[in-house]
């Protein structure tokens, strides 16, 4: 018999591909520029041009031979001393090549370093609203997935709901910010409360409590918005990072896992990442991404675009009297559906040919969220849709 907890896991439905492929299906009907898509988080800006530039002349000067090998199973050293070199420039840190395992996104760095240090049993601590996939992989892990919900009033992080989830088979707590899907970048404030209680349990319980700090979205912050780099709060952090998103990307399956050289343990985590990366399969990044990396690491994305987006979607929706948590970073936007069923919302606001995803999945009831990552126009001519949805809710006219 095969596996059946595979097999479901294979056969569930995913919200957002659902939502996708009804939107394929009715792009067909009415045609492209009238259905608004507001589902997935793809990068709609370009892949910077140096990339592409490096792309190109990896290509054109190769032998076709070195730049396809295999790499070593953790990475090509260069391309991991380009990133620790970058890290410590940018976040006043020290890290070496050493404590960087090159991965194939941050997918693949979360279930990695999940497998790395739980074992059968653990739990581990997902702030909701959370990226849906953590789950998965606590769970491949054998261990538990303990939901705690962030705060109602500005969706930061919730110190006393913590405590109270923490216990002594707590392994980690996994901190996305800039958050999908609410866009919130967690306050520095919240970080360093958050590192005093994990300290004091770590304390308690004599062995470390991790952060897992899930970050594809660093770079995608608004107005300069600091986004604290938790390894210089909390000594046993984790970071998983990807490409995706910042350099637009997301096809190409390259990021990391940065293991802090801080973490009690730090080189024995690194010893089980390199097993746990194994065991899954996931050695050796792809290699011509990581020449790639090696000499696009410290690419900025250009964020004037995502900003105009956000700045329309955000204004928009609030003037027209939508309760919206303003976000700082990522392209998403959490808005309070106008009936408690998010999944009901969704399917009214389908309507007006407006497709959102409802929050159950991340793990709050009465949002949804929408992904902003899309041509400004798009947003531009859904704001009557937005607006007609509200009106009819106002009217109390069941749809
Ligand atoms: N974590 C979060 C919060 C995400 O939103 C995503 C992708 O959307 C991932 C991880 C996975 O990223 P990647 O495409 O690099 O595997």
């Amino acid at each position: 018999m095969i596996n059946k907890n595979m097999e479901l896991l294979g056969k569930q439905p995913s919200v957002i591909r659902d939502i996708h492929e009804y939107s394929v299906k009715r792009k067909s009907e009415i045609g492209e520029n009238n259905v608004f898509d507001f589902s997935i988080g793809n990068p709609s800006i370009p892949t910077p041009a140096e990339v592409k530039d490096t792309i190109l002349k990896l290509l054109s000067e190769s032998d076709g031979i070195k730049l396809h090998a295999y790499t070593s199973d953790a990475g090509n050293h260069n391309t991991r001393v380009a990133i620790a070199n970058d890290t410590n420039n940018r976040f006043r840190f020290k890290v070496s090549a050493e404590n960087i395992y090159m991965t194939c996104g941050a997918a693949a760095s979360l279930e990695i370093s999940i497998r790395a240090i739980c074992n059968v049993g653990d739990e581990v601590i997902v702030l909701s609203p959370y990226f849906p996939e953590y789950k998965v992989y606590i769970e491949n892990a054998g261990a538990k997935a303990v939901e705690v919900l962030c705060r109602k009033n500005d969706f930061g992080i919730d110190i006393k709901a913590i405590e109270n989830a923490v216990n002594s088979k707590t392994k980690a707590i996994i901190v996305n910010s800039p958050n999908n899907p609410s866009g919130v970048v967690f306050s520095e404030e919240d970080i360093s409360s958050l590192a005093e209680l994990l300290n004091s349990y770590s304390e308690e319980y004599s062995q470390p409590i991790y952060i897992i700090a899930d970050e594809p979205y660093r770079e995608i912050v608004y107005g300069g918005v600091n986004v604290p780099f938790i390894p210089c709060y909390y000594d046993n952090t984790i970071v998983c990072y990807s490409y995706s998103k910042s350099l637009s990307l997301p096809g190409e399956r390259i990021g990391y896992i940065l293991i802090s050289p801080k973490a009690t343990d730090s080189s024995d985590i690194f010893s089980a990442v390199c097993g746990a990366g194994r065991a899954s399969g996931y050695i050796c990044a792809p290699s011509l991404m990581q020449y790639v990396i090696e000499k696009c690491c410290g690419i900025m994305p250009d964020m004037a675009k995502y900003e105009k987006n956000r700045d329309l979607i955000y204004t928009s929706l609030k003037e027209i009297g939508y309760n919206v948590i303003r976000p700082d970073g990522a392209f998403y936007l959490f808005v309070e559906a106008l009936e408690e069923d998010a999944n009901k919302f969704c399917e009214k606001a389908k309507k007006f040919e407006l497709l959102l995803v409802p929050s159950d999945s991340f793990g709050v009831k009465g949002f949804v969220r929408i992904a902003y990552c899309v041509s400004y126009d798009q947003i531009k001519n859904s704001i009557p849709a937005f607006k007609a949805l509200f009106e009819e809710y106002k009217k109390g006219v069941t749809l």
